[in-house]
């Protein structure tokens, strides 16, 4: 647990406090030799006020704010980088701790007040899918729980703007850095103040991970990258499906849903010539009849080879239409993606097409 980690880090090192709980603020300052009571002003000066320093805690005194910017630092993520779309879409570059580089996305939508923050959870991906830039640049590390909160700090902290949904869509797979993830969304929903159903975890269909979130009981919104009903095709473009066959999949989401109660987000990649034919459509329809859910399709977004070559096409928008209406079949919502940023890579799937290498 991060409680721990307060006491064990260096004290060369400085801890970062944005995306502790209060809990671990009180243990930094005991360790700091402080009263208990300055918690409670460090949280609120970083999750109410958004402070991005301590000069700007003028409650504190000038020698308390020194005393802690020599042991401590707001956040743990430094912006690299910031590109703006021409839809408003925010795509940051952040670099950790050791160096290595996330990237989040701010998505604003004019039909809703609310803002969404698409957060990483893993510095690359070892999932390997297909049509995916994430995938391509492997595994490198897991995220704490601090390092995934920041990235919704700092967003807010950058941008002036409340966030009020976070997707958990970003590079990683969550369900492979499940503790990790729990731990945040728990902080994000306590200490950040973001609703439980504004939050929704994206997950390629790792089995143990869609079990171990159901036991946790949090009201979040569960989306299952599904992207093909049949066999051979998901083994193709989701090679994880080898290890986590479609069939014990769909028994893991009833078991969720049993559990949870909570509609569930299926998303489903229009490839085309590889996901998007008719018997696709109606296969989809049947395979989740039963599941309470949604179906989100998702227009596939360019990825490039290292000659500057996509590796898919997407298909025609009547393609996609007629998909849409084939899976509507089964009586589920069916809604194309709207894109968001793809004049910035920031669309799903092309995080890392640029800053990648
Ligand atoms: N690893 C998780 C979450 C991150 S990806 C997952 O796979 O679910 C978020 C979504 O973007 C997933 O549904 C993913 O399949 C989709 N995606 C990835 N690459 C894409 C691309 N090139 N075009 C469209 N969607 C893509
Ligand atoms: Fe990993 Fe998700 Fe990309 Fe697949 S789509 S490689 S699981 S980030």
């Amino acid at each position: 647990m991060e409680g721990n980690k307060i006491s064990q880090s260096p004290k060369s090192e400085k801890l970062a406090l944005s995306g502790l709980s209060l809990a671990e603020l009180e243990a930094f300052v005991k360790e700091m030799g402080l009263p208990k009571f300055r918690a409670k002003q460090l949280h609120t000066w970083i999750y109410s006020k958004w402070a991005g320093s301590f000069e700007q805690m003028t409650d504190l005194g000038a020698d308390l704010r020194l005393k802690l910017a020599e042991r401590a630092k707001i956040g743990s993520l430094e912006q690299k980088h910031l590109e703006v779309s021409k839809d408003g879409t925010r795509k940051y570059l952040f670099a950790l701790p050791d160096k290595k580089l996330v990237e989040s996305v701010l998505m604003t939508f004019q039909d809703r007040d609310s803002l969404s923050a698409c957060v990483s959870s893993q510095v690359g991906c070892a999932v390997g899918c297909s049509f995916c830039a994430t995938g391509y640049l492997g595994f490198k590390r897991n995220l704490s729980s601090t390092e995934i909160v920041d990235q919704v700090m700092s967003i807010q902290r950058e941008s002036g703007k409340r966030v009020g949904n976070v997707v958990y869509m970003g590079q990683g797979e969550p369900l492979l850095n499940t503790e990790n993830v729990i731990e945040s969304i728990h902080k994000l929903i306590e200490q950040v103040g973001i609703g439980g159903r504004h939050i929704t975890v994206s997950t390629s269909g790792i089995i143990p991970g869609i079990r171990r979130l159901a036991k946790e009981k949090i009201p979040v919104t569960l989306a299952l990258s599904l992207h093909a009903p049949d066999t051979m095709t998901r083994e193709e473009v989701v090679p994880i499906t080898k290890q986590y066959p479609i069939a014990e999949l769909m028994e893991s989401l009833r078991e969720y849903q049993s559990v949870s109660n909570r509609r569930i987000t299926i998303e489903y990649v229009l490839l085309a010539g590889v996901t998007d034919s008719a018997d696709q459509a109606r296969e989809l329809a049947e395979l989740v009849r039963d599941i309470n859910c949604n179906i989100n399709l998702i227009p596939y977004n360019p990825t490039f080879d290292e000659s500057g070559v996509a590796y898919y096409d997407r298909p025609s928008i009547d393609v996609q239409r007629r998909f849409a209406n084939l899976a509507s079949r089964s009586g589920k919502t069916v809604t194309i993606r709207l894109e968001r940023g793809t004049d910035i890579n920031a669309a799903c799937g092309q995080l890392h097409n640029a800053y990648g290498k």
